[in-house]
């Protein structure tokens, strides 16, 4: 983006330096600012960016925009009235003078997982932008739109913990195309129920154009409901029906195979990470693929070629044949649900170890107590909980008389019973908030074993 475009779209005022000079990037973290580049000063709850400006500037800033008066001579400096606002107008303004076409990704789970596989196909027609991370808030949606390029279309995660915010991201990106891949109980704290949590979600209709798509995931209870006419409904179903369904699905524990009928003709299949839902993100980005003209052939080499972004559920093999399946980057009630089921699809002893799922306000208790009772239904063979809120897991998985469980006051705790009762071929799942630092026991067992 060329400075003069900046100002015009943040409608701010140019302290100093050349109007016509191109940046090269942006960064809202002056650790991260290289020759060439514009720092973005945003005020957080814990630190104001404004006051790092000399060590962006250090670090090769070439530009920065500020909502107070800094000069230095050979340095653009671009004055706003509030910097969030004026790298959200950034975003707003790239979006509408490109030629390019968003696809946007928003659900209570799963919202990386899909954003990545709808990568992986889209990228088998077109050269493709997508977020990084969990770049999926009012801040890291419009840095990433501000790192167009030449990219024909933009794969934008988008998040949310309350009303009106899914709005604001969909008024910045303007989606041509939207999937929502589940109403779950994720932020229900905040919230309140799940008919918000539906209302929230389908806020990112908000900014799309009459007749554009939106795909949902018609086998989620709420999402079967939605009916919206002026838009082009599409439905992926595994469960139920759907325009896009798998049929005969057969899921191993390290892969997924379905078919598929389009125009008449069957499909097969591979989704190579395990899961159910999986083959439900995969409906979603053959979907999309489609709809963005892509052949059906090539859309599902992309499903082949997938690969899961790390640290949502790694499969990590230690010795004696003991499988760690590593879900402590982050717990709701879906996706502690989900990797039950993956852990479930294992022949070999199972052993579930799960912390508190953080932020449920008052649901709290009872979705632990569902999570719990979830254990037991599925089978698992030994259920290790730690943390506050575990006790609740714990409490639903007795309601339906599972015997194995140990309760942990802390890591430690659970550190020494993994040590002393781990056997060979066990398969053992960890999954937690990330405030619960189950990410350590994960360290220490790899040390171990
Ligand atoms: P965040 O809110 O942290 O951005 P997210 O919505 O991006 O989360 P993912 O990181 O994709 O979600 O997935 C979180 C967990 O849910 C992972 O363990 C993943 O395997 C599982 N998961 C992925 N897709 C689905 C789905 N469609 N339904 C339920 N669980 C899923
Ligand atoms: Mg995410």
């Amino acid at each position: 983006m060329k400075i003069k475009e900046i100002v015009t779209a943040t409608n701010g005022i140019l302290l100093n330096g050349d109007e016509n000079f191109e940046v090269v990037g942006f960064s809202q973290d002056s650790r991260n600012i290289k020759a060439g580049m514009m720092y973005i000063p945003i005020i957080g709850e814990r630190f104001d960016g404004h006051d790092f400006i000399d060590s962006a500037f250090e670090n090769g800033a070439s530009a920065i925009i500020t909502d107070r008066d800094v000069y230095k001579s050979d340095k653009i400096i671009i004055k706003v009235k509030d910097t969030l606002i004026a790298l959200q107008d950034m975003a707003r303004y790239l979006r509408k003078h490109r030629d390019v076409k968003v696809v946007g990704i928003t659900g209570s789970v799963g919202k990386t997982s899909t954003r990545d596989m709808v990568y992986s196909v889209v990228k088998q027609g077109y050269r493709v932008l997508k977020t990084e991370g969990n770049y999926n808030n009012n801040i890291g949606l419009p840095l990433t739109i501000l790192r167009l390029k030449d990219e024909e279309i933009m794969i934008l995660e988008m998040g949310m913990n309350h009303l009106k915010e899914m709005e604001e991201l969909s008024l910045i990106a303007l989606p041509d195309i939207s999937a929502i891949t589940n109403v779950g109980t994720a932020h229900i704290g905040e919230l309140g129920n799940r008919e918000n949590i539906l209302k929230a979600k389908l806020e990112i209709i908000a900014g799309m154009k009459d007749g554009s798509t939106l795909v949902i995931n018609n086998d989620n209870d709420m999402l079967s409901t939605v009916n919206l006419n002026d838009l082009d409904i599409v439905k992926v179903a595994i469960d139920t029906d759907g325009d896009f369904k798998a049929l005969n699905v057969v899921l191993k524990d390290d892969s997924s195979s379905f078919e598929i009928y389009y125009q008449d003709k069957k499909y097969q299949v591979v989704v190579p990470v395990p899961g159910k839902h999986f083959v439900l993100n995969a409906l979603i980005a053959i979907a999309i693929g489609i709809k963005l003209n892509i052949s059906i052939d090539k859309c599902i080499k992309g499903i082949n070629e997938f690969q899961l972004t790390k640290k949502r559920m790694d499969v990590i093999e230690l010795k004696d044949n003991i499988t760690l399946i590593d879900g402590t980057y982050n717990a709701s009630e879906d996706s502690m649900k989900s990797s039950l089921d993956v852990l479930a699809t294992y022949s070999r002893r199972k052993i579930a170890v799960l912390a508190d799922m953080l932020e449920l306000g008052e649901f709290s208790e009872q979705l632990h107590r569902n999570v719990g009772k979830y254990v037991a239904d599925k089978k698992i063979d030994i259920l290790v909980a730690v943390g506050k809120e575990a006790k609740y897991i714990v409490a639903g998985a007795r309601d339906l008389e599972m015997n194995n469980i140990y309760y942990c006051d802390d890591n430690e705790e659970v550190i020494n019973y993994l040590r002393n009762n781990l056997c060979s071929n066990d398969v053992v799942l960890l999954k937690g908030s990330n405030g619960m630092k189950l990410k350590d026991v994960v360290t220490q067992l790899k040390e171990k074993f």
